[in-house]
């Protein structure tokens, strides 16, 4: 079972242990170094290290702050759980629970606990491999660096002759201490509403959503 993974994953195991550990889920194990929490903290400055490195090799002449809004992307939460996805590392978590498998936090958790579990194994040009296979495609080496909702839709709808777009606090609700806002935002004949923790958040939703309809990229809220 294991080993099948690990052809899919182009890396070879000298203690197949490490891989197991990466898959393991505390609803599974309890106990501190059978469950992947100690691995997805060190993956996670792994794979922030080798796309740093990646960046800085394929972009010789972009300022550090584009090479920051690349890095953010690439290590946000959406990427990594996306890249676990695609290796159907779903398949083969060790959970204690079903639903579990299916949580993009976990996806994302596992994706970093796995680059450890390489970096341990292999040391750090294993990982730095593996992080490559599995990033390059990502890397967009012809755009721009991918921007904040807000800052991607005023620039979208100018190229498109749209004017500026309006954002609008439709109402709020929850507690003074845990506030929910919606806010709408109107732009070329288009409507959107977002929700978020502040209003700050909720017009970057609102943002998203009008660049989800229109395919354009953009930072998920989540990753800033
Ligand atoms: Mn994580």
């Amino acid at each position: 079972m294991l080993e099948e993974l690990e052809k899919s994953l182009g890396y070879h195991y000298k203690d197949l242990n490490l891989l197991k550990h990466a898959l393991t889920h505390s609803s599974c194990s309890v106990k501190i170094n059978e469950n992947y929490e100690r691995l997805e903290f060190l993956g996670d400055r792994v794979l922030g290290l080798a796309v740093a490195a990646m960046l800085c090799k394929i972009f010789p002449r972009e300022p550090e702050g584009s090479l920051a809004q690349r890095h953010t992307a690439l290590v946000c939460k959406d990427t990594v759980a996306e890249v676990a996805r695609r290796l159907h590392l779903d398949k083969y978590l060790f959970v204690g629970n079903e639903e579990i498998r299916s949580n993009e936090n976990v996806l994302c958790d596992v994706g970093e606990a796995l680059i450890a579990s390489i970096f341990k194994d292999g040391g750090f040009d294993a990982a730095f491999a593996f992080v490559s296979r599995n990033w390059s495609d990502l890397i967009d080496k012809n755009t721009t660096p991918p921007k904040d909702a807000k800052t991607s839709l005023q620039e979208v709808a100018h190229i498109r002759g749209w004017g500026v777009p309006v954002y609008k606090v439709v109402r709020r609700e929850g507690s003074e201490h845990e506030p929910v806002f919606y806010i709408s935002v109107q732009v070329g004949g288009r409507e959107e509403v977002g929700s978020g923790r502040s209003k700050k958040l909720a017009e970057q939703n609102a943002a998203g959503k009008v660049l989800d309809t229109l395919g354009e990229k953009y930072v998920k809220s989540s990753c800033l």
